[in-house]
């Protein structure tokens, strides 16, 4: 029997999406609750987000009348998540657990006071599906004024994007250079954010907006939450998890848990070892994910002997790496933007540039099984780069010398010298340029359909015809940037029941073990069927976990 030094009836590691919506749901129980976390900044990957969460059948969809069902959710999982003997965290069980959750999930937190609405519109991702949603079923957390939290401002983590404009106005600015209306969006964005600063606020969005909303109900009431506290154990008698060992001032420091432990502590993006092992051919360098996504608790379930699948799956977003930025900066937007397509290193286009981010990336890593396709390359030419942004860059403004100095990015006066300066046979380029021009002049393409999904239009460019997506490449110069497939997060670890229990691979679970969010084998399987099937879920199976554990209620069928 271990030695403790502290109790507490939950305990949560790492601070990311579902943990501080485990610690409320312990606090209405009566319990006592607290969050580990081992950097210095609470909020995770989660906080870094877009914030988004995907919810289906969700209060804002009826309140403005877009039609939804558990029954229309459940047609849409089935088509694109499916049942697979390699995703054993998707089974229908838990798929239909997660639509009958995730909306009592968003009704609790509402409930405690956090201020959410629906995206306006926002395709789920495989629009074309049975039970696919066009409007979308996407939900995020209203502006927040930081200032709120006082002291505990410093210790979420920052989001990158910084304007005042939640998530969906700010994905229509790319557009400012076309289109009226998202010129009065950026007018909206600028005006809010000096009305901001006058009243002395400190406005954020997406997923800092989410988190520091989180943040501020967690400490409201009771839950405690603990900075530098790497858990390095979890501690498991008989079949039962007891505790954990973490660190206080440095030192072990071992706390029981009377009703469970919840493991909440992301992937393993920064994990190279771990990367190289599970998913080759991809970089640390290249994810978005927060810093302590280094697989910590996927060692240790391992260790355990808990059940371990879809290690191998990540949520991939293609990525460009502009020296001028020290992140990697994500380019959906940009390749299906009229007159622009992609190719591999032998000049050959090989799939849709649309769909879901993750699709992408997975078609460009199977590509890169035969023909060489990472990284692949972004072509556009003159119109494009007239019209549309560039890697956060304004539409018609000179690009950075030093993109050019260090071939970020190419450029040459024909295709062929293009071609030349990227090492790509000339005559290749020149017949799949002139390939997807014919397309983009029909408006349809009948090699990979890119544009034929509600989606993969909601990508492109609302003012540009026949067809949103598709722009022919004629105008020069033309230009190239290399695109790699990074990511947002790894999307496999330990296997749970929908009490999001953690199992053994004789399907037993061990009691008193809870996991939720990148963590896990996830509940979308191997697909991303829309904006926030990463956030929504992390958050519903902390939920489901601590009402189980506190014994408020059971998911399972
Ligand atoms: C830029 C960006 C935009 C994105 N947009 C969206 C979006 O809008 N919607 C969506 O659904 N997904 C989005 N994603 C993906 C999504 O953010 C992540 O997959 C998700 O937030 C992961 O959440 P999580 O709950 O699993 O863990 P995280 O939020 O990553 O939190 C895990 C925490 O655990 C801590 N930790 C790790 N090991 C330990 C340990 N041993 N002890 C204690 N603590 C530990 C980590 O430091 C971290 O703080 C985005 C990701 C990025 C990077």
């Amino acid at each position: 029997m271990a030695n403790f030094d502290e109790t507490f009836d939950f305990v949560v590691v790492g601070s990311g999406g579902g943990s501080m919506c485990a610690g409320l749901v312990c606090r209405q129980a009566g319990k006592s609750v607290v969050v580990l976390e081992k950097t210095d900044l609470l909020g995770g990957s989660t906080a870094r987000a877009g914030g988004v969460m995907w919810i289906p059948n969700n209060r804002f969809m009826k309140r403005d009348g877009v039609e939804d069902s558990f029954e229309k959710g459940a047609t849409y999982l089935d088509a694109v998540v499916g049942d697979h003997d390699d995703t054993p965290g998707a089974t229908k069980e838990r798929r239909h657990a997660y639509l009958r959750e995730a909306p009592e999930m968003l009704e609790f937190l509402i409930g405690k006071g956090i201020q959410f609405n629906r995206a306006p519109y926002w395709p789920d991702y495989y629009t074309n599906s049975p039970g696919a949603s066009e409007a979308g079923r996407t939900v995020l957390a209203d502006l927040f004024d930081i200032n709120q939290l006082g002291e505990w401002k410093q210790k979420l983590r920052p989001n990158k994007f910084q304007m005042a404009a939640p998530i969906v106005e700010a994905m229509s600015l790319p557009l400012i250079r076309v289109s009226w209306k998202a010129r009065w969006q950026a007018t909206k964005v600028v005006l809010r954010t000096i009305g901001a600063k006058l009243t002395g606020k400190h406005l954020v969005t997406a997923g800092a907006a989410l988190q520091a909303r989180m943040l501020q109900a967690a400490v409201r009431e009771g839950v405690d939450l603990r900075l530098h506290s790497p858990v390095r154990e979890v501690i498991v008698e008989g079949n039962r998890c007891v505790g954990i060992l973490t660190e206080k001032d440095g030192k072990p420091w071992r706390i029981k848990a009377n009703l469970g432990v919840l493991l909440n502590a992301g992937g393993f993006a920064h994990n190279q070892e771990m990367r190289d092992l599970y998913i080759p051919h991809t970089r640390k360098e290249w994810t978005h994910a927060a810093p302590g996504d280094t697989g910590d608790m996927h060692k240790e379930m391992i260790r355990i002997g808990a059940w371990m699948a879809q290690m191998d799956e990540f949520v991939g977003n293609q990525m460009a790496l502009p020296p001028t930025d020290p992140d990697p900066a994500g380019m959906q937007g940009n390749i299906c933007k009229p007159h622009a397509f992609l190719i591999d290193q032998t000049g050959l286009r090989y799939m849709n540039e649309g769909g879901s981010y993750m699709l992408f990336c997975q078609g460009q890593l199977e590509r890169h099984k035969t023909v060489p396709a990472v990284p692949s390359w972004l072509i556009v030419d003159s119109q494009f780069m007239r019209r549309y942004m560039l890697c956060e860059t304004m539409p018609g403004t000179a690009k950075p010398k030093i993109w050019y100095e260090s071939k970020f990015l190419h450029r040459g006066d024909t295709l062929e010298e293009l071609a030349a300066a990227c090492n790509i046979p000339p005559e290749n380029l020149r017949a799949t340029t002139e390939k997807f021009n014919g397309f983009a002049r029909a408006g349809k393409d009948t090699e990979f359909g890119r544009g034929d999904s509600a989606y993969d239009r909601f990508l492109g460019d609302y003012t540009h015809g026949p067809n949103d997506t598709l722009g022919t490449v004629e105008e020069g110069p033309f230009y190239a940037v290399q695109i790699v497939p990074g990511d947002v997060g790894t999307y496999g670890g330990v296997v749970c029941n929908s009490n999001a229990q953690v199992m053994k691979p004789d399907r037993s679970v061990i009691e008193g073990l809870y996991a939720t969010g990148t963590t896990t084998a996830g509940v979308m399987g191997r697909a991303y069927p829309g904006a926030g099937c990463s956030i929504g879920p992390s958050f519903t199976w902390g939920f489901v976990a601590a009402k189980h554990a506190a014994g408020l209620g059971n998911s399972g069928v």
